[in-house]
Parts: C-alpha cells; sequence; structure tokens
C-alpha cells in the first residue's frame, strides 16, 4: 500500500498521475499486481450466499481494474470510472445505458464516425431518435431541446476536423432543462480539459490513445458523476462489459506518465503546425492550439494544453500528387489510432449532414509523435517536394 499524500496544498495534477492506482498495490511493489482471474474463491457457505467479501467474480472488478479504473475517475475529475475493451465500446455503452425508445439524443455533427453508424444503425432500431447539431453552437443547444431530449453528446475538439465546443454553455443549457451532457474527451486524454468541472455528467475516452500511449492495446474508459453512477454501473454490469487485466495493466502504466508525454507532443506539434502554417501548399492548419486557428480563443480559455493531433486542408492537388507526398514519408506512419509515441498520418473526408466542412482541397490528420521535430519537418519538406513534382 502506498502512503496517504500529506495534508496541506491539493497536488498538482502530474503528481496525482504518478500515484493514481497504486493504493491496490502490495508487498512493496511500485505497481499493483495483474490479477487474471475468472473464479473467485469463499472461504465458507455464509460468505458465498451472501457475497460477502469485497471481490466477487472476475467480470464484477479485481484490484487489476479497480486500480485503473480509480486512476482514470482521478483523471477525468469525476466520481467513479469502468473500463471497456475499447473506445466505441465505451460511446455506445453509454448511449445504451442511458437511452430508451421514444427518448431523442442531440449528437454533434463532428463525432468519430462509428459512433454516428451506431445512432443511425443500432440506437434507431431502437426507437432512439438522433438530431444532429452544429459544432459550434454553444448555448443556443437550448433551441434544440424538447420533451424527448435525454442527452446532448459533445466531441471537442472534433478529432478530424477539430472544431472546439463551448461545453460549458452547451452544459449549463442542458442542465437548465434537466438533460444529460456526456463528451468524448479522448482528444485532451482527461489532462487537458476537466469535463466535470465544465458541468458535463459523463466522460467517454479511448484509452487506446494517449491513456495507454504506446499502440498496444484497445481499451475504453466511461467515467461518470456521483448522481448518474448508478444507473451507469448497473447497465454496464447488465452487459457484461469488462475489460482484461492485462490491458487494464498496461493503460495504467501509461497513465503515469501521460502528462509528460502530452507535453512533448503538444511541444512538437506546435512545432511542426506552425512550420506548416507557412508552406504555400497549405491552405489552413486546424490545430486549435496554434495561434490564429479556427477556435483558439475557446480553447486557450477551456483546455490547459493541446495534444499532438491535428489536420491540415492543402490547396487543391490531385489524389495522384498527395500519395506521391504521403506513400514516401519515411517517418510518418499511415494509419488509424493514434496517441502512441509514433507520427501518423492519414487522409480524410469528412462525413457531416448539417455543418458543411468549409475547405475544399486534400485533408490530412497528423499525429505528432515524440520524435524530433527537425526530422519530421525534413520528413514533410521532402514530402511537398514530391508532391511538386507530380502535380
Ligand atoms: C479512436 C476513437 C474512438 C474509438 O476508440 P477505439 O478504442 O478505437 O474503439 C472514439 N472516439 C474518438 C475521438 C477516437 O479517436
Amino acid at each position: 500500500m502506498q502512503k496517504p499524500p500529506r495534508s496541506g496544498a491539493p497536488l498538482k495534477p502530474e503528481t496525482r498521475l504518478v500515484a493514481a492506482g497504486r493504493a491496490y498495490s502490495e508487498h512493496g511493489m511500485v505497481n499493483p499486481a495483474v490479477y487474471r482471474a475468472s473464479t473467485i474463491l469463499y472461504p465458507t457457505v455464509e460468505a458465498l450466499t451472501e457475497r460477502r467479501q469485497q471481490y466477487t467474480y472476475g467480470r464484477r472488478g479485481t484490484p487489476s481494474s479497480r486500480a485503473i479504473e480509480d486512476a482514470v475517475a482521478e483523471l477525468e475529475g469525476g466520481f467513479r470510472a469502468k473500463m471497456l475493451p475499447s473506445g466505441l465500446a465505451a460511446a455506445t455503452s453509454v448511449l445504451l445505458a442511458f437511452l430508451k425508445p421514444g427518448d431523442q439524443l442531440l449528437m454533434v455533427d463532428t463525432v468519430y464516425h462509428p459512433v454516428r453508424e451506431f445512432c443511425d444503425g443500432m440506437l434507431k432500431r431502437l426507437g432512439v431518435e438522433t438530431v444532429y447539431y452544429a459544432p459550434g453552437i454553444g448555448g443556443n443547444i437550448s433551441g434544440m431541446i424538447g420533451e424527448h431530449t435525454r442527452m446532448v453528446y459533445c466531441e471537442s475538439p472534433g478529432s478530424q476536423t477539430m472544431e472546439v465546443q463551448d461545453v460549458p454553455a452547451i452544459a449549463a443549457a442542458a442542465k437548465a432543462k434537466g438533460v444529460l451532457t456526456a463528451i468524448d474527451n479522448t482528444w485532451s486524454a482527461g489532462h487537458f480539459f476537466k469535463p466535470f468541472a465544465a458541468g458535463c455528467d459523463i466522460s467517454i475516452q479511448a484509452a487506446t490513445k494517449y491513456i495507454v500511449g504506446h499502440s498496444d492495446a484497445m481499451l475504453g474508459a466511461v467515467t461518470v458523476s456521483e448522481e448518474h453512477w448508478p444507473a451507469y454501473r448497473h447497465a454496464y454490469e447488465q452487459m457484461g462489459l469488462f475489460a482484461g487485466p492485462d490491458d487494464n495493466f498496461l493503460a495504467l502504466r501509461g497513465l503515469h506518465t501521460l502528462a509528460v508525454r502530452l507535453d512533448r507532443h503538444q511541444q512538437n506539434a506546435l512545432a511542426v503546425a506552425a512550420w506548416l502554417r507557412d508552406r504555400p501548399e497549405v491552405e489552413a492548419v486546424l490545430y486549435p492550439a496554434l495561434p490564429g486557428a479556427a477556435g483558439h480563443d475557446l480553447w486557450k480559455r477551456d483546455f490547459t494544453g493541446a495534444s499532438g493531433l491535428f489536420s491540415v486542408t492543402l490547396r487543391p492537388a490531385s489524389d495522384r500528387a498527395v500519395a506521391a507526398m504521403l506513400d514516401g514519408l519515411a517517418l510518418f506512419g499511415m494509419g488509424f489510432s493514434w496517441g502512441g509515441f509514433e507520427s501518423l498520418v492519414v487522409p480524410f473526408r469528412p462525413h457531416r449532414t448539417v455543418a458543411p466542412f468549409p475547405h475544399a482541397g486534400p485533408a490530412l490528420r497528423f499525429h505528432i509523435g515524440l520524435e524530433h521535430p527537425g526530422d519530421l519537418i525534413a520528413d514533410l519538406d521532402a514530402g511537398f517536394a514530391r508532391l511538386k513534382a507530380a502535380a
């Protein structure tokens, strides 16, 4: 067991991340053990009949799952958390836990696309109506809240096009009408944006991204306020959800270095984004942390930092020229997901229905990793030369 924190000034987030979840370690080990468990034994018939012990069955929690759940709740500033097998499962479990036939869901138009598919498919089949709203709506969400609206779902910034939402205004408008606010907080990793302080009731993360941080596990996290915890926990247990102990261990291991990794992702991303902004091939850099970029003021008001994920749009170029640029990159992998130590790039076309994307040229999403930014810039510089040669 770890010593309790000394009394006095509240500990800073970095300090808390180092300590988080370690109350479950034993025998003087720095880290809690990985408990691989299905059956948990009871000493007597009476103890079994009354389930009179802390751990009762593998799916219902072990020291390994409790450690990361406590740590994530601490990171997000919420009451309690549960871990799930993927970020998508985290998002869909929240929708299934709180919505019922006849309810309406207000969903941000820039939501992670597989969540949109779930809303338009399974939720629709279950009799839940999804109405999409523009990410910049702010407090005007109030005008869309009707008799059957049960939840407003945010994702800020949107993980492709990077619109920052006025989450405090949305959450206040929702609360005034007795409506829940849920947010996909993956971009900030819970370190740079505190959703419960902003008025949200539920925070969702693809822990696959920055919490795990090394591109070697899939995991989701749901953190809930005290008021709504019993309802979420009940649904989570009814659905039989549970994340495996080894993945939970990797998440806790990643979480201890989250603050220092994010600071470096931010520093590198700012260097690469500023260089891209000055390139003649680039039309717009969509990175709220960059002064002058869309959403910068809102980001500065509500976030304490930025992660390494941003997008750019290029001036018109053929698909062939863009492919020539990307195919030859040595340090940027091409693939989905992000949040690991390595740099990535993917071309994308945003799918949305109410808020048209105002850029016509090719769009690229970058994840800036922990490489030296000078090396990344040199790689991109050679890429732009290939783009030009292929034009
Ligand atoms: C990746 C991602 C998810 C889904 O997470 P998985 O672990 O891949 O299922 C959800 N939301 C956002 C913003 C993401 O980037």
